[in-house]
């Protein structure tokens, strides 16, 4: 049985403003104050497991722990198979650059590296997303949500952040840089752990 989120202020520990965005969009029905990691002067901790539920298990304990309060963190990526799962929970570090994070390098990087092993199109590819409430007193609930699609060429669309603009998902026409962020939140990997997250702990 998972436990319940029963306050009335939850903290996404996330520095992220393009997460920030979409959590408290799908929280937004719940009536839930939200703050971010951001809001309480918080840095962000260094995430030093290699697997998504572990570095979300990372960021929430830490911003639970700091707070006082419930603490929820995302930790995802995109999973590309013609490179055998990379860029996966190194997605934000291949972002990485001499002045921040530069998504426009990172998507290159990845599409290059995906010609270079000379497999044929579609590449198929999964975003991946782990959430993590965990609560003061150290209990946690885990829940994990996937996005099946492909990853294209040239990049499409202004909306969105990250790698949306390379990301096709399976059965659909438009990136999620071309969605709304409606649209992209009824198909979008956190919003498949969103669904899991508030059946179990917000109804
Ligand atoms: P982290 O979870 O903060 O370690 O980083 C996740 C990485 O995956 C960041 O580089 C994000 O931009 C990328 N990412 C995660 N979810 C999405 C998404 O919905 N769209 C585009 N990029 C995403």
């Amino acid at each position: 049985m998972s436990r319940k989120f029963t306050g009335d202020h939850l903290v996404l520990a996330t520095h992220n403003q393009g997460k920030v965005d979409e959590m408290v969009a799908l929280l937004a029905p719940y009536g839930v104050r939200v703050s971010s990691a951001a809001d309480f002067g918080l840095e962000a901790p260094e995430e030093t497991e290699t697997t998504f539920v572990g570095n979300a298990r990372i960021k929430a304990q830490s911003v639970a722990k700091a707070t006082g309060l419930p603490a929820l963190a995302d930790d995802s990526g995109i999973a590309v198979d013609a490179l055998g799962g990379a860029p996966g929970v190194y997605t934000a570090d291949w972002a990485e650059g001499p002045e921040g994070r530069d998504f426009l390098h990172a998507m290159t990087m990845t599409w290059d590296k995906v010609c270079a092993t000379k497999s044929s199109p579609p590449f198929s590819a999964r975003f991946c997303c782990a959430l993590v409430l965990a609560w003061p007193d150290g209990h946690e609930e885990v829940f994990e949500g996937v996005a099946e699609g492909e990853i294209v060429w040239p990049l499409r669309g202004a909306l969105g952040h990250g790698y949306d603009p390379m990301f096709q998902p399976l059965g659909h026409s438009k990136t999620f840089a071309e969605m709304s962020a409606a649209q992209k939140n009824a198909l979008s990997h956190r919003a498949a752990a969103f669904r899991l997250l508030t059946s179990a702990c917000f109804t």
